[in-house]
């Protein structure tokens, strides 16, 4: 009963906070367009390959991740009972906005200090 409440209290937090969630998808491209708030897992014939969410700075931009230990960078994405997604390491865009944040339990951790922002 209380780890029920808890279950509750946890899931209403998050959407109060604006965590993302991880939706999973199958194919090989990403949907053009993706819903803020919004993890898009890619898998294709079993193999969990890429996700793809909006930048959280607000600027627009696509971000896509490869999950493949075959090729480098690549990251690794694990998702909590409550369907929020944590990234390892950290993303940090080289080109546009340059926004550098880590992605932990669907909420955004940003790195300090940020670009173009002090
Ligand atoms: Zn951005």
């Amino acid at each position: 009963m209380i780890a029920w409440l808890q279950d509750v209290l946890e899931r209403l937090a998050a959407w109060w906070r604006g965590d993302l969630r991880v939706f999973h998808a199958e194919g090989d491209t990403l949907p053009p367009e993706i819903p803020h708030k919004r993890l898009i897992h890619m898998i294709e014939d079993g193999v969990s390959w890429s996700v793809g969410f909006t930048c959280p700075c607000g600027c627009g931009d696509v971000i896509e991740l490869l999950l493949l230990r075959a090729v480098e960078p690549h990251w690794s994405l694990s998702v909590d009972r409550f369907g929020r997604p944590t990234l390892h390491p950290s993303v940090w865009k080289k080109t546009g906005c340059k926004s550098h944040f880590w992605l932990r339990s669907g909420r955004i951790v940003w790195a300090e200090p940020r670009p173009g922002r002090t």
